[in-house]
């Protein structure tokens, strides 16, 4: 079955009895046993909940993994993986890091006395020369943020079986629609499902994919040990974002590749990145690897103070932070997703103070495209 059609299929035929279309909202704390050692399958909500079962079912069939997790948001799936590691192990991880990765990494990880070491791993030998006694864990992002640098996962995973390493995918930016990362050599996916997955700016929550059991053992454990679970209701809006995966993203790609193409050719903008674009760096092996390449988009102009006229001229395009949902967002990542980087870093990987980024939602693209033209427009 192709992924558009198991999304629309998550929680459908689970209620036997009454026939519902969708999974119900187990709205409790605690299940009864049936009798003295017997259990319904579940016992207390922190272990697990019909509905987030029904949704961690849905991503692990999505993703082709062995099982899923939900938790309470992207930042609460990612602590909980670091359980999968003990002190004095070291990770590589992707450089330009979603700011909060990086906070979580280097400002409270490290104080447990994990090391991790960013390097740009979109060059395969940049990750192999990072590679120390104690490493223990690649970390990508598969698509990037904010530039949009694409992540060879086959080659990684090489790397990876060579030298017994995990193998870790945060594919937010991607989506089991547009690339399943454990059919490319990754050993757990991660998700803020936040963004595209359930897709509509109304909830925050992260998932987890395992492909195999033993290790789906140890990140149950920590799940469950440390708690960070994602309630029932919004386990269900998560759900209910899903079934629509499929359309959104087609949309949002369509219209994110039309305003690239009128970014490139605006007289005011120097510089764009979307990997859809053929001058795009990786644009080939995206073409290789992924379905589509995703609706993101950062942009540079020609000098700081169109920055602010943009953010604030633009009427249908939100300034927001996030990215993902239906309605396109436009954020300034150097003060706003990317502030938690260090400046250093910041000023190499090209995150400065003239860049924007996009996230293009499912509205007409005519109706983004005069949003746009209307803010460039010089101030009367
Ligand atoms: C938003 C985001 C996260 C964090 O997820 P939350 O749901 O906000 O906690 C992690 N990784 C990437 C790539 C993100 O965009």
């Amino acid at each position: 079955m192709k992924i558009a059609t198991e999304a629309v299929q998550v929680g459908v035929e689970w209620d036997t009895r009454t026939g519902a279309m969708t999974v119900p909202i187990y709205q409790t704390a605690t299940f009864r046993h049936p009798g003295l050692g017997q259990s319904t399958g579940f016992d207390y909500s922190r272990s697990g909940n019909p509905t987030r079962q029904t949704l961690e079912n849905g991503i692990a069939r999505l993703d082709g993994g062995c099982r899923g997790f939900a938790y309470s948001s992207g930042m609460a799936a990612i602590t909980s993986l670091l359980f999968l590691f003990k002190s004095g192990d070291h990770l590589i991880v992707t450089e330009d890091l979603y700011g909060g990765t990086c906070r979580l990494f280097d400002r409270i990880f490290n104080q447990y006395n994990l090391s991790f070491t960013y390097v740009d791993t979109t060059d395969n030998d940049a990750v192999q020369a990072a590679i120390t006694p104690a490493t223990k864990a690649v970390f990508v992002e598969t698509l990037t943020n904010p530039l949009l640098k694409f992540a060879d996962l086959p080659a990684l995973s090489t790397i990876c079986r060579q030298h017994n390493l995990l193998l870790i995918a945060d594919n937010t930016f991607l989506t089991p629609y547009l690339q399943r990362s454990l059919d490319l050599g990754a050993d757990i996916t991660i998700y803020s499902a936040t963004k595209y997955l359930a897709g509509h700016n109304d909830t925050v929550a992260g998932l987890v994919v395992v492909k195999d059991p033993a290790l789906a053992e140890q990140v149950y454990f920590h799940q469950n040990g440390a708690g960070a679970v994602l309630g029932p209701q919004d386990a269900w809006l998560v759900i209910r974002g899903m079934k629509t995966l499929g359309v959104r993203l087609d949309r949002q790609q369509e219209n994110a590749l039309r305003i690239a193409r009128w970014l490139a050719s605006h007289q005011r903008v120097t510089k764009v990145y979307y990997p859809g674009l053929e001058n795009h760096p990786d644009h080939e092996l995206m073409q290789r690897d992924a379905k589509g390449f995703g609706a993101m988009i950062a942009f540079e102009v020609d000098e700081h103070s169109l920055v602010e006229q943009l953010l604030l001229k633009t009427k249908l395009i939100s300034f927001a932070e996030s990215l993902g949902g239906v309605e396109t967002l436009m954020t300034f990542p150097e003060v706003q997703t990317h502030a938690d980087i260090p400046p250093e870093l910041r000023a190499r990987l090209g995150i400065n103070n003239v860049l924007l980024r996009l996230s293009v939602g499912i509205e007409d693209g005519d109706d983004l495209i005069e949003d746009l033209t209307q803010a460039f427009e010089p101030e009367p």
